[in-house]
């Protein structure tokens, strides 16, 4: 086994589609082929107050596709403690302010006529930076990090990337007592010891950001690997307006899992037909640096196959 580990990190907020099976499908894959170590972790910090039920159904999709992990699965709002250890250091770091403002209201003084955009953000942190004694830091709050905004140049294992613009600074704690995504990620991340990022590339800005925080941590960024994205045939994220692409959907439906699979073969330039294929196939067959960079579109032509077992 090398020491290498990924993991997936579905949130239960919705129900899994079809784009989510071709990025933990090929997050899998890419892990069992190199041998890696590959976590389960819901990230149940957001989403319905009952999650209990969607993150069940969740696993019950994953392992219905053949996809399997190492360990217990995880729970991302157990580890809360963690993510407030580290808004802690960024605090004492000067590196973070709690700030009452909406974005909206960031935006209009950032946008004002006088001064550049480096000084009105200054003066966002400035009127609230440091007017707290730092040994009582109240949570209840937002609290942004001041991030370095800059145009970053990222490296990725998958996509071509564009220079990416960090313009504002961001949340990392929400008034709800809780760390924003960008924050308990990265915590998360780090403690678990994750050396890979597979994900898709709708986060690839969010890598940007992630950056900033693993540095103003002291922590070794893990190495990024953004995935094409599924479409619907308007080259827009799949909706409900693109009709029904939840795999919940198909397996009730019948539809047998080495069909989706199939198709996402055919994405990942695998097979060049439609065929069913199993997990086993699917990870053996795949080369890795032959998954494509661009986004899929998932056509109707596609789905009627799906359906035509
Ligand atoms: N939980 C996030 C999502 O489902 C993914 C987080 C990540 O991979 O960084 O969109």
């Amino acid at each position: 086994m090398t020491s290498r580990r990924t993991r997936l990190a579905p949130s239960p907020t919705g129900a899994l589609h079809i784009g989510n099976a071709s990025s933990f499908l090929i997050n899998w894959a890419i892990a069992r082929k190199y041998d890696w170590e590959i976590l389960l972790r819901m990230e149940d910090l957001d989403g319905p107050r009952k999650k209990g039920e969607t993150i069940q159904t969740s696993i019950d999709i994953l392992t219905w596709l053949g996809i399997d992990w190492d360990g217990e699965m995880i729970l991302q709002s157990e580890g809360i403690q963690h993510s407030r250890d580290a808004l802690k250091s960024l605090i004492n770091q000067n590196l973070a302010y709690h700030c009452e403002l909406t974005r909206k209201e960031i935006d209009a003084v950032a946008s004002a006529p006088h001064g550049t955009a480096k000084q009105r953000n200054n003066s966002i942190r400035q009127n609230n930076i440091h007017k707290h004694n730092k040994q009582e830091v109240p949570l209840c709050t937002n609290w942004r990090f001041t991030a370095s905004h800059c145009s970053m140049q990222l490296e990725d294992m998958c996509c071509t990337t564009s220079p990416q613009i960090v313009e504002s600074d961001f949340v990392i704690w929400t008034k709800s007592n809780s760390p924003s995504y960008q924050l308990a990620v990265v915590v998360d991340d780090h403690r678990q010891g994750i050396t890979d990022v597979i994900r898709g590339n709708d986060l690839f800005h969010s890598a940007a950001l992630q950056s900033q925080l693993y540095e103003a941590l002291g922590w070794n960024i893990p190495t990024w690997w953004h995935l094409p994205l599924v479409l619907g045939a308007d080259k827009k994220r799949l909706a409900k307006r693109h009709g029904d692409s939840r795999l919940e959907t198909f397996r009730n439906e019948g539809i047998p899992p080495e069909r989706i699979i199939g198709l996402i073969a055919t994405w990942c330039n695998i097979q060049d037909n439609l065929t069913p294929m199993n997990a086993i196939t699917f990870c053996k067959e795949l080369d890795v640096p032959s998954i494509p960079k661009k986004n899929k579109i998932f056509t109707q032509k596609e789905k009627q196959w799906l359906f035509d077992f």
